[in-house]
C-alpha cells in the first residue's frame, strides 16, 4: 500500500507551488519507510507484541523530526504544512507511533521557541536527529483542561530548582531522555528541562489504554527533583502562555494525525465493500453503502484542508489559534465517524478484528487529549467573537 498518494501530492501542490517536488520527494522518502518498517507491524505493536521503540528511534532518525526547524539546528527548514503532512502519513502507519514523535516534537518547538541559545544549543540537535526522545508534562491528576491549577510546585534553591508533584497521563514517560516540566514558582506557572533519569523523578506503572497501546503512558512523579537554575526555560511565570503556544501548533498537527487514521480505515473499508458480496452482488453496489464511501471521503479531505489552511496562517505567522483548534475539532470528530462507519461497512468482521477496531480505538483519545473538544468550541467561540467588532 502507497501511503503517499497523488491526491497528497496535488495538495502539496496546491499549498506550495513554487517547492512541490522538493516537499513531495521528503515526504514520498518518509513514507516509504513508513510503509517498510511500521505499518506492516502496526497491529503489533497494539497488542503488544512488539514495542515500537526500535521503529521509533529508526523513524527518529530517519528525518521525522526535523522538518520545521531551522538547519543551524540540524533541521530540514520547511514548512509547518509538509511537516504535518508528514504526521498524517505516520498517523496511517501506526497511531501510536504518530503520538509519540508529535509529542516529541512539540517538545523541540517549545525549546525552539522559548529556550536560551544555550538550552537550544544543548538539546536541540540531538531532539532533532533522534538520539534522545522527548515528554511533555502538563497534565496532574486533578487538573487537565484546568491546567493552570496545577499542583506541582518548583522551589529555588540556591543554583537549582527543587520540583514536587504529580503530573498525569504522560505520553513517552519513562523512555524520553527529556521532559517538558510546568510548574508552579512564585510568580506562577514555569517551564523547565528535566533531564532522565534523575533520582527526584519516577514513573507510575504503564496505564491500561483504550487504544494507542502501543506508546507508553504514565504518571511522573518529581520529589525534590532537582535541576539546575538554567534549566527553566524563558521567563518564571509565562509557562502558561507557553503550553498555550505550544499546544496551539500541536494542534494541527493532531488532526493530520486523525486524517491519517481515517485515511486507512476508509481505504480498508473500500477494499472490503468491492469484495464482500451479498444478495448477488458487491455490497458496494448498495446505494446506502456507497453513501458511507461518499461522506467518509468527502470529510477526510475536508479534514485534510483544514489543517493545511491551519497551517498555511502559522507559516505566515498569523494568529491560528482559532483555526488550529477549528482543525482539531473537526478532524477528531471526523475520525471517529469515518473509523464507526468503517466497522459498519464490515459488518460482523468489523467487530471482531482488532486490525479494524483499532483505528477507532486510536481516533477515541483525540477529541480528548491536548484540548478536548469542550474546551476547544470555548476556545474557537472567544476567538471568533474577539475577531468581530
Ligand atoms: C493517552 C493519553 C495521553 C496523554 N498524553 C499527555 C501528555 O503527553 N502530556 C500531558 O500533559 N497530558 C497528556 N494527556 C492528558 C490530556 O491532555 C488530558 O486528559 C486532557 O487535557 C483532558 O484533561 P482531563 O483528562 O483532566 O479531563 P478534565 O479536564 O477533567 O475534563 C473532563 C470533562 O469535562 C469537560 N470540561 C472541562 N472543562 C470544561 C468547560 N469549561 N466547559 C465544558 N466542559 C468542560 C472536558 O471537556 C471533559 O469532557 C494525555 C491523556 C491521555 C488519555
Amino acid at each position: 500500500m502507497a501511503i503517499y498518494s497523488p491526491e497528497h501530492r496535488r495538495l502539496i501542490k496546491v499549498f506550495h507551488p513554487q517547492k512541490h517536488d522538493e516537499y513531495s520527494e521528503v515526504l514520498s522518502s518518509l513514507s516509504s519507510f513508513m510503509e517498510k518498517e511500521i505499518l506492516p507491524n502496526s497491529s503489533k505493536f497494539d497488542s503488544g507484541e512488539l514495542s515500537i521503540k526500535g521503529p521509533r528511534k529508526a523513524l527518529l532518525q530517519h528525518g521525522m523530526c526535523q522538518i520545521p526547524f531551522p538547519s543551524e539546528y540540524g533541521g530540514l527548514g520547511l514548512p509547518f504544512s509538509v511537516y504535518a503532512n508528514a504526521i498524517e502519513l505516520l498517523g496511517t502507519a501506526d497511531a501510536s507511533i504518530a503520538l509519540s514523535v508529535e509529542i516529541h516534537n512539540a517538545v523541540s518547538e517549545g525549546l525552539y521557541r522559548y529556550g536560551n541559545d544555550g538550552q537550544k544549543k544543548e538539546f536541540l540537535p540531538d531532539l532533532l536527529s533522534g538520539k534522545s526522545l522527548a515528554s511533555f508534562a502538563l497534565t496532574e491528576p486533578a487538573s487537565g483542561s484546568d491546567a493552570g491549577t496545577m499542583a506541582t510546585v518548583a522551589e529555588r534553591k540556591g543554583g537549582e530548582y527543587s520540583i514536587s508533584g504529580s503530573k498525569m497521563f504522560i505520553t513517552n514517560a519513562g523512555e524520553a531522555d527529556l521532559y517538558l516540566v510546568f510548574a508552579n514558582t512564585p510568580k506562577g506557572p514555569s517551564c523547565f528541562l528535566v533531564e532522565s533519569p534523575n533520582r527526584g523523578m519516577k514513573f507510575g506503572d504503564d496505564l491500561k489504554k483504550l487504544g494507542m497501546r502501543g506508546s507508553r503512558t504514565s504518571e511522573v512523579i518529581f520529589s525534590d527533583c532537582r535541576v539546575p537554575a538554567g534549566n527553566l526555560v524563558g521567563e518564571e511565570g509565562k509557562g502558561a502562555d507557553y503550553a498555550k503556544e505550544i499546544l496551539h501548533g500541536a494542534r494541527i498537527v493532531v488532526a493530520a494525525l486523525n486524517v491519517g487514521i481515517s485515511q486507512l480505515a476508509y481505504d480498508e473499508a473500500l477494499r472490503y465493500a468491492k469484495q464482500r458480496r451479498a444478495f448477488g452482488k458487491s455490497i458496494s453496489e448498495f446505494q446506502l453503502i456507497r453513501a458511507k464511501i461518499a461522506d467518509m471521503k468527502t470529510e477526510i479531505n475536508a479534514g485534510r484542508l483544514l489543517y493545511f489552511y491551519a497551517s498555511s496562517i502559522k507559516e505566515s505567522g498569523g494568529d491560528f489559534s482559532s483555526e488550529a483548534s477549528q482543525a482539531k475539532v473537526f478532524a477528531t470528530e471526523m475520525s471517529l465517524r469515518v473509523c464507526d462507519q468503517a466497522i459498519q461497512i464490515y459488518g460482523g468482521y468489523g467487530y471482531t478484528s482488532d486490525e479494524l477496531h483499532r483505528h477507532w480505538r486510536d481516533a477515541r483519545l483525540l477529541t480528548i487529549g491536548e484540548g478536548t473538544s469542550e474546551v476547544l468550541r470555548m476556545l474557537i467561540a472567544k476567538r471568533e467573537l474577539a475577531r468581530t467588532p
